[in-house]
C-alpha cells in the first residue's frame, strides 16, 4: 500500500524526522485558512500517488491566503494526472539552501535493504548513479545487523559537511519507520538543508507491506483515505474480491491461488491483467453472474478469462450462471472459459450447447490464457 505524501510525513514525524509544519485542506476555504494559521504564505501539495508535482502544477508556493485558495480550488476542481483529487496539503514556507536525496528500500535482488542518499534532490536518483555517481552513496543493509553509525557516515558522505549530522539522525528515523511500521520503501526526495541550518523531509513517499497490515492496525486505517473506485465498490458489495489492475484481460477465477496463477499464466502469454476478481469458494451462479458484469465494467478489459477449479464449486452451476449473465448483458469482447474439477465435464457440454458466440472454450490453463491474451491483443488492434 502507498501511503500519500501527508500520511508518509505523519509517520515520519512519529519517527522524530522533522518535516514542515501542514494542514490537511479538502475545501480552498479551508486552504485558505491554513495559510493564514501558517503565517500567511504557503506551499499547497495535490495529494496523488504520482511523482512529478513541482513540474506539473501540483505544487505551488503561495505568498498569501488568497493565492493559496485559488491553487487548491483548482488543484481540486481539475485532479492530478487524471486523478481525482480530494485532498491537498498546505505547508509552511521554508528556506531552502540545497536540496538532497534520501531513501531505504527492500532490495529483493539481495535479500536486504538498500540505503541511499545523494547530495542532490528532486532528480532522477538511476540518472544520477550514470551521470555522477559521486554524488551518491549506496549501502546494503543487513538485517541481523540494522544500522550504525559507521553506516550513516558512510552513507553522508558526500553531502556538505554541516548538514551530515542532522541528516544521519533523519536516516536512523528513516530505518526505523522501514523496520517498526513494516514499510518496504520511503524516499524523502527532497531531503532539504535550510538556510537557517536545519535539515527537514520536504516530501514523502512510503509504500507499506501489504502483508503486515495484519499487525499494523493503525496503517490499515490509513487505507480508508484512498478514494475507491466505483467497480471495486460494487465487487466489495456482493462479497466479491476484485482488483483493478492496469492490463487488458479481465480475469474471474475462485480461491486467491488460482487467480494468482492465472494472473501469471496470462502475463506469460504476453498480455497482461485489467483486474481480478475472486468469486471464492462455492461461487453460486448468481456470484458468476455478478463477477463478470463487474469485470466488464471496466472499460479497459478486451477479453476475459473465466478459470474456475471445481470443489465445492459446482462447473455445471458456474457454466449456466455464465450464460444466465449472458442474457443480461452483451459483452462487447470474448470471454474464455476453463473449466475443471466437480461437475467440469457437465459444464463444458452446456457451454458447448449453448454455442455462445462470446464464449471460447479452453481445455487447460495454459491454453486460456494464451487464447486470452490473444484475444485482447486482436481486439485492441
Ligand atoms: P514531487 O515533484 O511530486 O516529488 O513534489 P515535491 O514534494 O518533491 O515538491 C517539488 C518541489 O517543490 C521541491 O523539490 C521543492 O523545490 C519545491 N518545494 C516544496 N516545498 C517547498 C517549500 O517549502 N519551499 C520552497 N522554496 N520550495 C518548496
Ligand atoms: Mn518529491
Amino acid at each position: 500500500m502507498d501511503l500519500f505524501e501527508f500520511q508518509g510525513k505523519e509517520l515520519f514525524k512519529r519517527h522524530g524526522i522533522p518535516v514542515p509544519r501542514g494542514i490537511i485542506a479538502q475545501t480552498p476555504e479551508s486552504a485558505r485558512a491554513a495559510t493564514e494559521i501558517l503565517g500567511g504564505s504557503s506551499v499547497v501539495k495535490v495529494q496523488v500517488q504520482t511523482g512529478g508535482r513541482g513540474k506539473g502544477g501540483g505544487v505551488v508556493l503561495a505568498d498569501s491566503p488568497d493565492e493559496a485558495e485559488a491553487a487548491a480550488a483548482r488543484m481540486l476542481a481539475e485532479g492530478f494526472g487524471g486523478r481525482r483529487v480530494t485532498r491537498v496539503l498546505v505547508e509552511e514556507r521554508l528556506a531552502i539552501a540545497q536540496e538532497f536525496y534520501a531513501a531505504i528500500l527492500l532490495d529483493r535482488a539481495t535479500g536486504t535493504d538498500l540505503a541511499m542518499v545523494a547530495a542532490e534532490g528532486g532528480v532522477d536518483i538511476e540518472e544520477l548513479a550514470r551521470t555522477k555517481p559521486e554524488a551518491l552513496r549506496r549501502l546494503h543493509i543487513d538485517p541481523e545487523i540494522g544500522i550504525h553509525p559507521y553506516h550513516l557516515r558512510g552513507l553522508t558522505g558526500a553531502l556538505p559537511p554541516e548538514a551530515r549530522d542532522l541528516v544521519e539522525n533523519i536516516l536512523a528515523g528513516l530505518y526505523d519507520v522501514l523496520t517498526k511500521e513494516d514499510a518496504t520503501l520511503v524516499e524523502v526526495n527532497p531531503l532539504v538543508l535550510l538556510e537557517d541550518g536545519r535539515v527537514f523531509a520536504l516530501d514523502a513517499k512510503v509504500t507499506i507491506d501489504d502483508n503486515a497490515l495484519f499487525r499494523q492496525p493503525e496503517l490499515e486505517m490509513f487505507k480508508s483515505v484512498h478514494p475507491i473506485d466505483p467497480v471495486e465498490f460494487r465487487a466489495r458489495e456482493a462479497g466479491l474480491q476484485y482488483v483493478k489492475l492496469d492490463g487488458q484481460v479481465g480475469i474471474i477465477g475462485n480461491g486467491a491461488g488460482l487467480v494468482m496463477s492465472t494472473l501469471d499464466l496470462v502475463q506469460q502469454a504476453g498480455a497482461g491483467a485489467a483486474n481480478f476478481l475472486d468469486v471464492g469458494g462455492g461461487a453460486s451462479a448468481e456470484a458468476i453472474a455478478t463477477s463478470l458484469e463487474v469485470v466488464l465494467s471496466d472499460p479497459n478489459v478486451r477479453s476475459v478469462l473465466v478459470n474456475i477449479f471445481g470443489g465445492i464449486t459446482r462447473c455445471d452451476l458456474v457454466a449456466e450462471g455464465l450464460l444466465e449473465a449472458l442474457e443480461r448483458i452483451a459483452p462487447a469482447v470474448r470471454i474464455v472459459v476453463r473449466l475443471d474439477g466437480t461437475n467440469a465435464e457437465e459444464g463444458r457440454r452446456i457451454l458447448e450447447d449453448a454455442r455462445h458466440p462470446v464464449i471460447v472454450p479452453a481445455q487447460t490453463m495454459l491454453e486460456a490464457a494464451k487464447l486470452a491474451a490473444e484475444l485482447a491483443e486482436g481486439a485492441a488492434a
